[in-house]
């Protein structure tokens, strides 16, 4: 990363009126970044107020069924239910660096918006929500939460009424109000510093994988992890981009290829400048952002991160995807093999291997679990017609 850009994708495409906030989180971010108290700080609301260390978990039973050695990540395991927490904290905290008092965040299904309420709770500061106005119809019990935790949701009624939605809200409300509010972005996207600044919070679960495998001596051959902004992928990667390990994104193949049905950023989408930075976008012929599908609402995004595209260009990174109904397979072998109720995001990630078991055979596959399914029961409800079971 150099100048906020990755080789050609990055950078700050924003109005004049948001550069001074950009440039100020920048400043503060880099400060903290080498500030050992603000380190410390983040380490001990990381171990003792969010849960981690997170474990590592050899997956017995699916390893013997697949013919391969399956690692689960435990983010699951986290307060809040996924990653999403570890941004959340290093965020809040540089926002109290900065002397800000209020936060804003985008949420698309609400786990953002959760993570971030739960945060300004946490530390006393002001915070306001934007949801879509279909996400927060379909997310009614996230509403509340988010409302609990004494946050203020404002639904967004325009556009698609969903996530990109959301963030646009969001740029425009830190524009009227940046002297005393923190934009709190939720996935490493968006203009510079965001993509730098969630990928160093994330890249806390990297570094606790690659010291678990180093003091069992030998690295996995394959890391794993589901790609929706790319904030998990990114910090489970951080950890092994020196080595030779194989690195795997999966995005979201949705119902099929054609334009609407999916959210397969690389691969259908082209080259472009989204919400705020140079990456891939999925985008419609007459060149306006299209619409994307996919069960799992936090990887149903037409923008990607900056970072990822890099990567993808440099090849250091594979990405791939996985449809819907492999996804809800997954979902249902991970909690009937080992007990354990995944997003449906992150079943995206494990539909991939079960899907391609014979490629991975006797393989040793680290796999970022990046979430906890329980959110996610009435879309699954929904999909197979009423019945869970
Ligand atoms: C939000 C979310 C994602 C997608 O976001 P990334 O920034 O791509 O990690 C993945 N898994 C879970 C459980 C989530 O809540």
């Amino acid at each position: 990363m150099n100048n906020g850009f990755y080789g050609e994708y990055g950078g700050q495409f924003v109005a004049e009126t948001l550069m001074p906030a950009l440039n100020e989180l920048e400043r503060n971010f880099f400060k903290a970044k080498n500030d050992a108290n603000f380190n410390n700080k983040f380490l001990k609301y990381m171990n003792d107020y969010a849960g981690r260390p997170t474990p590592v978990y050899y997956a017995e039973n699916l390893s013997e069924k697949y013919g391969f050695n399956l690692y689960l990540k435990r983010e699951d395991l986290l307060h809040t239910g996924a990653h999403k927490i570890n941004n959340t904290i290093g965020q809040a905290l540089l926002a109290l660096q900065m002397g800000k008092k209020r936060i804003i965040a985008e949420t698309g299904a609400g786990q953002h918006g959760v993570a971030t309420a739960t945060a300004c709770a946490l530390f006393n500061l002001e915070c306001e929500i934007y949801m879509g106005k279909t996400d927060a119809e379909r997310q009614r019990v996230n509403v509340e939460k988010m409302e609990m935790l004494g946050a203020k949701v404002t639904v967004v009624d325009k556009g698609s009424k969903t996530l990109k939605d959301a963030v646009s809200a969001c740029l425009k409300d830190w524009v009227a109000n940046v002297d005393d509010t923190h934009y709190l972005l939720g996935s490493a996207l968006g203009p510079h510093p965001f993509p730098s600044v969630v990928s160093h919070f994330q890249s806390v679960i990297g570094r606790e994988a690659r010291e678990y495998f180093e003091s069992s001596d030998k690295l996995p051959d394959y890391v794993i992890a589901c790609v929706g902004g790319g904030s998990n992928a990114i910090g489970i990667f951080r950890g092994f981009m020196d080595t030779e390990v194989e690195l795997i994104g999966v995005e979201a193949g949705g119902l099929s290829d054609k334009p609407g049905e999916h959210a397969i950023r690389f691969g259908k989408g082209q080259k472009g400048i989204f919400q705020g930075s140079h990456s891939y976008v999925i985008l419609q012929k007459n060149g306006q952002i299209a619409p994307v599908h996919s069960v799992s609402a936090g990887l149903d995004y037409p923008g990607v991160g900056p970072e990822h595209a890099f990567l993808k260009d440099s090849k250091r990174v594979k990405y791939e995807f996985c449809r819907d109904e492999d996804a809800i397979f997954a979902f249902y072998e991970l909690t009937r093999n080992e007990g354990i109720i995944p997003a449906l995001e992150s079943s995206h990630a494990l539909g991939y291997i079960f899907k391609n078991s014979n490629f991975f055979k006797e393989k040793n596959i680290l796999l970022n679990l990046s979430g906890r399914g329980d959110k996610d029961l009435e879309i699954v409800r929904e999909y197979r017609g009423g019945s869970l079971s």
